[in-house]
C-alpha cells in the first residue's frame, strides 16, 4: 500500500472502504500517552513524603532546569454530558472558599520547596472551568502563584481553559493583565440541536464575541475544543461546526473524539436516547475535518491537534521539538510540571505523582491537624524503572516526531533497539504493510496516515496494557 510521507495524503480521495478496514482493525480502546506509564499504573507507592524527595532532588540535579505548573481549577456551572473531566458542578460556587485555602495552602507548601529563581516556562490553568471563577479568586491564585515561582523564563506560557458561557471580554482583559497569554476556548460543536442534547448551550455569537475580544487584547495560541462523534451529530452538522471555526480563524484546533464510556460517566446514558455516530461516521467527520483544515492553513501537529503553518507548534513539529505531557502538545521538552488542585498530576524526570481526586478529600487533606501543616495532596503516583524511561522515550517520539532514529536512541539507552523490542517486530511488520509505519534506513518512521493511528503503534511498546487489554469496560478512550 503506497502512502506519501510526510505530504498531505488526499485522504478522502483514498479508498474508504480500505480506510474504514483499517479503522475496523485497530480500533478498539487506548491510552492518549499524555504520560508513560498511564495513570492507570499510579499507585501509592509514592505518596507526599516521596513526592517531595523526588521533587527536591530534581531541583538538585537539574538546578537551571525550568518548572511548568498546572492549577486546576474544578468548578463548572452546569454540567455537559459528554464531559469525562476531573470537575465539581456547583452553581452557586457554594465550595469555593475550601478549594482557596486549599489550593493556597499547597502553593505555600511549594514554594518552601522551590528554589528562589528557578524559572516557570509554562503556567496552564485547567478544570473544570477555570473562567467560572471570580475575579477576586482569580487574583488571590494569581498573587499566590507569583510568591510561588515569581520568575518567568523569555516566552513563557501563559495559559488558561475559557468557557464562553462563563467568560466575558471584561474577563479576558482582567486575565491578560494579570499576565495570561494564550487561551483555550471549549466549543464543541456549533449546531444548536447537537447542544441541546450535549447540554451545553453556547452561541456562536458567544464564542465568537470571547474570540474576538481575545485577539483583540492581545491572546495567542488561541484554541478551539472541538468534539466529533458526539450523539446527534450529522456530517452535515459538523460540517457547517468546521466551516464556522475556519471562518474564525483560531491558531490551534484540538480535535477530539467523542468517547462514550457510560461505565465510567453514567450521564451519558441520557444521551442514547437519539443517534451515536457509528465507527465509520465517526470516520468521515474526523477526515472531513481534516481535509478541510489541512486545506485551509493548518498543520496536523498530530493525535487530533491542528494548528496554523506560523503557530508555534507547528514550528516546533517541523524542528522535532514538539513535547507531550499532562496539558497536551507542547513546545517544552523535559520540564518539571508542579501540579495543584485536585486530581492534578505532577511529574519530574523519573516520577509522577497525582493529587486526590475529589474536592472533598482534597481539602480535607490539606486542613491543618493539630496545630501541625499538612501540606500536600498527593495521593498516588509512579516511579519510573529503566524499563519504563526507555519505553516512555520510545512513545513520546512516535506521539511527537513520528520518527525514531534508531542508532541515536541505542547510544542514548546503550540497548540493541531490534533486540529489546523484538516481541513487537511482527505487529510493526503488519502496520507497514498496512501503510502506518516504515522502518529500515535506522529509523521507524511513521506515515501521515500512521501519525492518525499513533495511539495503536505507541500500544505495541507499551509494556502494561496486556494486563488491561481482557477488560469488558474499557479504561481507556477509543484510539481511532
Ligand atoms: S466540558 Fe467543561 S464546562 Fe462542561 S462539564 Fe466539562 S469541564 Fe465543565
Amino acid at each position: 500500500m503506497e502512502f506519501i510521507y510526510w505530504e498531505r495524503p488526499p485522504l478522502l480521495d483514498f479508498d474508504r472502504s480500505k480506510l474504514l478496514g483499517l479503522v475496523a482493525k485497530y480500533q478498539g480502546s487506548g491510552p492518549r500517552y499524555t504520560s508513560y506509564p498511564t495513570a492507570l499504573e499510579f499507585g501509592a507507592q509514592v505518596n507526599a513524603e516521596l513526592w517531595r524527595e523526588c521533587l527536591l532532588a530534581d531541583f538538585d540535579a537539574r538546578p537551571a532546569s525550568h518548572s511548568s505548573l498546572y492549577l486546576h481549577a474544578p468548578f463548572c456551572r452546569s454540567l455537559c454530558y459528554f464531559c469525562a473531566c476531573s470537575k465539581v458542578i456547583d452553581p452557586k460556587l457554594s465550595q469555593l472558599e475550601a478549594f482557596m485555602e486549599s489550593v493556597c495552602r499547597e502553593l505555600d507548601a511549594y514554594r518552601e520547596l522551590i528554589p528562589a529563581g528557578n524559572e516557570a516556562v509554562q503556567i496552564h490553568w485547567g478544570g473544570g472551568s477555570p473562567s467560572f471563577l471570580p475575579a477576586d479568586a482569580i487574583d488571590r491564585l494569581c498573587d499566590k502563584i507569583d510568591q510561588v515561582l515569581p520568575s518567568r523564563a523569555a516566552g513563557a506560557d501563559i495559559s488558561v481553559e475559557v468557557d464562553p458561557r462563563t467568560s466575558s471580554p471584561k474577563q479576558l482583559e482582567h486575565l491578560y493583565a494579570r499576565g495570561f497569554n494564550r487561551l483555550s476556548i471549549g466549543v464543541q460543536d456549533f449546531d444548536p440541536s447537537v447542544q441541546r442534547i450535549i447540554n451545553r448551550n453556547q452561541s456562536i455569537e458567544q464564542t465568537e464575541e470571547i474570540y474576538q475580544a481575545a485577539r483583540a487584547i492581545g491572546f495567542r495560541g488561541i484554541n478551539f475544543d472541538l468534539i466529533y462523534g458526539l450523539p446527534g451529530q450529522t456530517a452535515e452538522s459538523f460540517r457547517s461546526t468546521v466551516e464556522a471555526v475556519i471562518s474564525l480563524r483560531p491558531d490551534r484546533i484540538a480535535l477530539y473524539g467523542y468517547a462514550h464510556v457510560t461505565w465510567l460517566k453514567k450521564v451519558q446514558k441520557a444521551m442514547e436516547r437519539v443517534h451515536i455516530p457509528t465507527s465509520a461516521e465517526r470516520l468521515d467527520l474526523f477526515l472531513h475535518a481534516m481535509e478541510r483544515l489541512c486545506d485551509s492553513g493548518y498543520e496536523y501537529v498530530g493525535l487530533d491537534h491542528f494548528a496554523t503553518e506560523d503557530d508555534e507548534l507547528s514550528a516546533a513539529l517541523r524542528s522535532g521539538r514538539l513535547n507531550r505531557n499532562f496539558m497536551g502538545y507542547s513546545t517544552h521538552k523535559g520540564v518539571r510540571i508542579i501540579g495543584v488542585g485536585p486530581s492534578a498530576i505532577s511529574s519530574v524526570p523519573g516520577a509522577m505523582a497525582q493529587n486526590l481526586k475529589a474536592l472533598g478529600p482534597y481539602c480535607e487533606a490539606l486542613t491543618p491537624k493539630g496545630g501541625s501543616a499538612v501540606s500536600s495532596a498527593v495521593e498516588r503516583g509512579v516511579i519510573l524503572s529503566q524499563d519504563d524511561l526507555i519505553r516512555a522515550d520510545v512513545i513520546h517520539d512516535i506521539m511527537c516526531s513520528s520518527v525514531i532514529e534508531v542508532a541515536a536512541f541505542e547510544e542514548k539507552w546503550s540497548i540493541d533497539f531490534w533486540e529489546y523490542f523484538a516481541e513487537v517486530r511482527a505487529a510493526l511488520a503488519a502496520m507497514e504493510a498496512d501503510g502506518l509505519l516504515r522502518s529500515g534506513d535506522g529509523t521507524l518512521r511513521l506515515s501521515f496516515l500512521g501519525r492518525v493511528f499513533a495511539r495503536n503503534i505507541a500500544m505495541l511498546f507499551d509494556a502494561y496494557l496486556p494486563k488491561h487489554g481482557a477488560s469488558r469496560a474499557p479504561a481507556f478512550s477509543q484510539t481511532v
